[in-house]
C-alpha cells in the first residue's frame, strides 16, 4: 500500500511536517472507542496537522490485529459497495 497518508508524519494535504498524534498518550478524547459489540470495540487514535488543521482518525493496528473483533464487524456492520445506497 503505497497510500500516503498523515500516519507518516507528514500532511497529505499541505505537505507540513507538523503532524501530531495522540498515540501512546493518557487520550481525554471525546472519542476513544468505537463501539462494536458489547464486547468488543475499536480503539481509536487522532492525528492533526498543526499547520492547516487537516485532522484524520485512525482505528489502531492493535485493533486491525484482533480477529476476532474484525469477525465481528463483519457481522454486525455493513459491507460498503458503490451505488447501493439506500
Ligand atoms: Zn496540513
Amino acid at each position: 500500500m503505497n497510500v500516503e497518508t498523515i500516519k507518516s508524519g507528514k500532511c497529505p494535504v499541505c505537505g507540513s511536517n507538523e503532524v501530531y498524534d495522540n498515540r501512546g498518550t493518557n487520550q481525554t478524547a471525546d472519542r476513544k472507542y468505537i463501539s462494536v459489540s458489547a464486547m468488543y470495540s475499536f480503539s481509536v487514535e487522532a492525528f492533526v496537522c498543526m499547520n492547516c488543521g487537516y485532522f484524520k482518525e485512525f482505528i489502531t493496528d492493535e485493533s486491525m490485529k484482533n480477529e476476532k473483533l474484525k469477525e465481528k464487524v463483519k457481522e454486525k456492520w455493513n459491507k460498503t459497495s458503490s451505488g447501493k445506497i439506500g
